[in-house]
């Protein structure tokens, strides 16, 4: 549920992964920035979203949780 708006005013983000705040920056426009979620443009499964990219790059792990 965190917006890209709110990767890019994080400062722990700032201090630990800059690279997710730089990539926040480069998404779309304002308005998709403030609505978007980074849960969701991985969850939504569009090869053309950027941070999936980054989140191999990364070697990202995921904790899927399926609702009962
Ligand atoms: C005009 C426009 C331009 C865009 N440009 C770019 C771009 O340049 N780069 C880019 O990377 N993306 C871009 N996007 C995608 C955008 O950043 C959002 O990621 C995308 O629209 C999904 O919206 P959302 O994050 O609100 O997720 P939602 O629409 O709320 O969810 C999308 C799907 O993911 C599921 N989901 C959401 N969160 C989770 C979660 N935490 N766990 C499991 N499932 C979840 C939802 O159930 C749903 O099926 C663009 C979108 C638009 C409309």
């Amino acid at each position: 549920m965190t917006t890209e708006d709110e990767l890019i005013a994080s400062d722990i983000l700032r201090l630990h992964c800059p690279m997710l705040i730089e990539l926040a920056k480069l998404i779309a426009d304002p308005q998709v920035r403030n609505k978007g979620t980074i849960g969701g443009d991985i969850a939504h499964g569009d090869p053309g979203n950027d941070h999936l990219g980054l989140m191999l790059v990364l070697n990202a792990q995921f904790v899927i949780n399926f609702p009962p």
